[in-house]
């Protein structure tokens, strides 16, 4: 997991403590709770329409159903809400015992006088990347797309920090902001003989769990998100 320490005035404002602590559960004090709830809501809505405005579904990409950010939505939603991300130092690399490389870049993401701290790790030797049982040596491996990916995994967990309500952003959500989800790219960990990457349904191991028909990796994801289990087509027709 990610370690995150928030620094900033606004952050030591918060934390300065000047009754004796006690909070007063008067009636005038829940109106004013609630009152601010509903502004908190209404604008946290308001922050993820515009997130989801500035993005298409190249954007986006769908990983055992959910939802995550490409690393070309991350920069337009950090842009949008002026977040400046700067890395710290190089890419951390750990390497197995079988020589498959670890990527963690750590990165500081700023919004007005506050920053986090996030870090973001992928690893060669993941079924994505390496095949179903490792059946790519590290060697077979591009490096570029292990390292890529971590960094939008890095740029994913800071920008989710910063807009909780990207966090638990699903398929519905996307498809009621106008998505068309059949674009987007999607890919599920569960099985996958070639890593997950192919989307040919007969090279993808995964099966309909209703009929038994062989499922694209796309399809899968895409009913995983929606369903909760992997459906073909025509059986996610029927369970519409
Ligand atoms: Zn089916």
């Amino acid at each position: 997991m990610e370690e995150i320490e928030i620094i900033g005035k606004d952050a030591a404002d918060m934390s300065s403590n000047n009754g004796s602590g006690l909070l007063d559960s008067s009636a005038d004090n829940i109106l004013y709770f609630a009152e601010k709830a509903d502004q908190y809501i209404a604008a946290m809505n308001k922050i993820m329409d515009a997130a989801l405005k500035i993005t298409n579904e190249r954007d986006w990409c769908l990983i055992g159903g959910n939802p995550y950010l490409q690393e070309s939505g991350a920069t337009k939603i950090a842009r949008l809400f002026g977040i400046s991300v700067q890395l710290i130092g190089q890419p951390k690399i750990e390497c197995d015992t079988q020589g498959y490389k670890t990527f963690t870049y750590k990165a500081r993401f700023m919004l007005k006088e506050q920053f986090i701290e996030c870090e973001g790790s992928r690893s060669a030797s993941e079924d994505f990347f390496a095949g179903k049982g490792r059946a790519k040596k590290p060697d077979e491996i591009d490096e570029r797309d292990v390292k890529m990916a971590a960094y939008t995994n890095c740029l994913n967990n800071g920008i989710k920090r910063l807009i909780p309500g990207l966090r638990g952003l699903d398929v519905d959500t996307l498809e009621r902001a106008g998505f068309n989800i059949s674009r987007i790219s999607g890919y599920t960990f569960k099985t996958g003989s070639r890593g997950g990457k192919s989307d040919k349904a007969e090279d993808s191991e995964l099966m309909c769990e209703s009929c038994g028909k062989a499922v694209s990796q796309k399809v899968a994801s895409y009913s995983q998100g929606k369903f909760g289990k992997i459906l073909c087509m025509e059986c996610q027709a029927q369970n519409k």
